[in-house]
């Protein structure tokens, strides 16, 4: 698929994110879009706040490739140097930019501060470059072309570097490079691991064309299988995809959880609005996570009621009515109190379905009878209460829990599926 893609390389500058106090998030975001349009990472680099590093750095990516991205090293301050930087590269002095000073002194009177020098140095632009407006901030980005490659220099601050590449940098590129099509589709499945399901799908994938590619992305029990095709025919690639998938839900039936990128709590939302019908949570282990997960989405309000949060046993008593009796005899986590919970819950957020976790997630707290990763988990709808026991094994607290709202939301989904499509 490399040789032939318009190719690119990304390069993020910055002291932060060599000592790892800043994790480079914006080099993921700018790979994924470049590869929405077609257009091939080969590398990405970060490097030092450092001129002769950053010199060195454009010169060997235009060797390289078509398009070179840089972010970071835009701000007002000393240490960073990028601005000066590019001038040397570009052999270009510095101009002002009457729109960006427009903007900086927008931005500075909104919060009704003045303008000051090193405010004003933000409106300095190499003489080289096109200005990309920066409607988050100050710095603006930069374009630049030189010898057939096309430069992009953004800020370093991911949802100003976010908003340069959706309003500038990828219109620029589509309108100036010829590109391929790349049609991508993912489909979700859960219940089982990357082997099983390659061996499913090991003769479907081995009679793909090479212009059609078949990925596996695991995390937490779910496997997304993205299948990704390279052409010139959009509605060619298109079907052809649409027929792959169509394959690939005959063939893993039971644990396909959904047809598109979304999250499993974009599912079960999904489920509940079809259905007009509402949830609610009472989370122990998860400490409201699942509620949080749900709540993400703009127009939960249409399928979600609320939770409570009952870590402890005194709130399990009251407002959830779990008996003094079951907590004494059974035990926090276990299947009679999240039964108990699961059933009180949906009455008392008059709802419709609930969805419920007790649980041990460490690193303290197991017991031999109950080791750290047990998990109850409920559901419950008008009709039916259902508990099933899970153990989770991730090895840190915080992905246990995330592990438990997986199984969670996937238990809910199936219970609605079968309660309200049979
Ligand atoms: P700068 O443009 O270098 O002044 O960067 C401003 C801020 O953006 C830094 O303090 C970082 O917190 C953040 N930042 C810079 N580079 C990255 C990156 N590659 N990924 C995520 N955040 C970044
Ligand atoms: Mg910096």
């Amino acid at each position: 698929m490399a040789q032939h893609s318009v190719q690119a390389v990304i390069i993020t500058i910055g002291d932060e994110l060599l000592i790892g106090q800043t994790v480079d998030t914006n080099s993921a975001f700018i790979a994924r879009e470049l590869n929405k349009i077609g257009i091939w990472v080969r590398q990405r680099v970060a490097i030092s706040d450092d001129r002769e590093q950053i010199l060195n750095t454009l010169t060997e990516s235009a060797v390289q490739a078509r398009v070179v991205i840089i972010t970071g090293g835009l701000g007002p301050t000393a240490d960073d140097i990028t601005k000066p930087t590019l001038c040397e590269y570009f052999k270009s002095d510095l101009r002002l930019d009457e729109s960006v000073l427009q903007n900086v002194t927008k931005i500075f009177g909104r919060f009704g501060r003045e303008v000051t020098e090193r405010n004003r140095q933000q409106a300095m632009v190499p003489e080289a470059c096109t200005v990309l407006p920066n409607k988050r901030g100050t710095a603006p980005g930069m374009s630049f072309e030189k010898d057939g490659v096309f430069y992009f220099s953004l800020p370093g601050v991911p949802s100003e570097m976010e908003g340069l590449m959706n309003d500038s940098v990828i219109p620029m590129l589509e309108e100036g490079l010829e590109l391929p099509v790349i049609v991508h589709k993912t489909t979700v499945t859960m219940g089982q691991g990357e082997s099983f399901i390659a061996d499913k799908l090991q003769d479907f994938e081995a009679e793909l064309p090479p212009h059609i590619k078949l990925a596996y992305l695991p995390n937490y029990g779910i496997v997304k299988l993205r299948l990704t095709a390279k052409g010139t025919d959009k509605a060619k690639l298109e079907s052809e995809v649409a027929a792959g998938q169509q394959t690939i839900k005959n063939l893993l039936s039971e644990y396909v959880v959904a047809d598109d990128d979304v999250t499993l709590a974009e599912v079960v939302g999904g489920l509940l609005k079809k259905h007009s019908r509402f949830m609610c949570t009472a989370e122990s282990c998860t400490g409201g996570y699942i509620a949080h997960l749900f709540t993400q989405r703009s127009g939960a309000s249409h399928t979600f009621k609320g939770s409570v949060v009952c870590y402890s046993n005194e709130i399990k008593e009251n407002p959830l009515c779990v008996q003094h009796s079951t907590l004494v005899t059974y035990g926090a986590v276990s299947e009679e109190t999240v039964r108990e919970m699961a059933a009180n819950a949906r009455v008392l957020l008059k709802s419709d379905y609930s969805v419920v976790t007790s649980g041990i997630m460490g690193p303290d707290g197991g017991t031999q009878e109950k080791p750290v990763g047990t998990v109850w988990i409920g559901v419950a709808n008008g009709d039916e209460v259902r508990t099933q026991k899970f153990m989770v094994h991730r090895g840190q607290r915080q992905k246990n829990i995330e592990q438990t709202a997986i199984l969670a939301m996937n238990m809910l989904r199936k219970f609605i599926l079968e309660k309200e499509e049979g």
